[in-house]
Formats: C-alpha cells, structure tokens, sequence
C-alpha cells in the first residue's frame, strides 16, 4: 500500500508499507531528508514533532 504525506510546500513525499506504523517509519526516514534539501531555513523540528505532523498528514492509497 503506498502512503503519501504532502508537505506545505506541495511536494509529496510517499512510500509504500503494510501498516500506519511502518509507514510512518519510513516517512521519518524521507522527511528529514526533505526537510533539508527543500526547506534548510525551517526551524529545526524534534522527532516527535516530526512524527507528529507525519501522522497528521500521511494518506492511504495512491494519489
Ligand atoms: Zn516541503
């Protein structure tokens, strides 16, 4: 199943995995990546926080 989390810069980040929990490990795997490639000057974010807006934002199915 793929899991796709759109950032607010419009990008969409998505991965495939079986459930919420590995898909949200996989995200925290490709969000700080995205993080410092698109968004340098963000304010830095905890894992937590990071977890949080990831498990917010994330979307089952394909887009
Ligand atoms: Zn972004």
């Amino acid at each position: 199943m793929t899991y796709s989390f759109q950032c607010q810069c419009g990008q969409t980040l998505s991965v495939d995995a079986e459930n919420d929990d590995e898909a949200l490990d996989k995200l925290m795997d490709v969000g700080p990546d995205h993080m410092a490639a698109v968004h340098p000057n963000a304010p830095p974010m905890s894992d937590e926080e990071m977890k949080n807006m990831l498990r917010s934002g994330m979307k089952k199915g394909d887009m």
